[in-house]
């Protein structure tokens, strides 16, 4: 089980310093936006720190994005009420302590694991 975060762990985890060198570990992935993980990729090198999900929370699937972005913008706002924040666990890289939100979007007929780097500017 997870801890949920409120507003202000996320905020204090999300402003936390970044590594400012390449990652041997996790820089294959340089996802500014969201992004399904590589095949390749090696999760193992990712520790889960906490989930944006509360539970009980009625679900919500709207998106936020009042400059028009989309889910993929590089530029799209982190906005933790909105989907597919709201559904989302961060974790760090076990390596460099990088920060990244991942979530698992369900379709009719496969399961995509989607990763994107925190970006501290981008939370609404
Ligand atoms: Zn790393």
């Amino acid at each position: 089980m997870l801890k949920e975060l409120s507003r202000s762990e996320f905020l204090e985890i999300a402003s936390s310093p970044q590594p400012k060198t390449e990652c041997s570990k996790c820089s294959s992935l340089v996802c500014s936006g969201w992004e399904t993980v590589p095949g390749s990729f090696d999760l193992d090198c990712l520790k889960p720190i906490g989930t944006l999900r509360i539970e009980g929370a009625p679900e919500r699937w709207e998106e936020n994005h009042p400059n028009g972005t989309n889910i993929w913008s590089e530029n799209a706002p982190i906005s933790i009420e909105f989907h597919p924040y709201n559904r989302s666990d961060v974790y760090e890289c076990k390596q460099c302590s990088r920060k990244y939100l991942r979530y698992t979007e369900y379709g009719g007929y496969y399961v995509d694991e989607r990763i994107r780097a925190l970006d501290p500017k981008l939370i609404t």
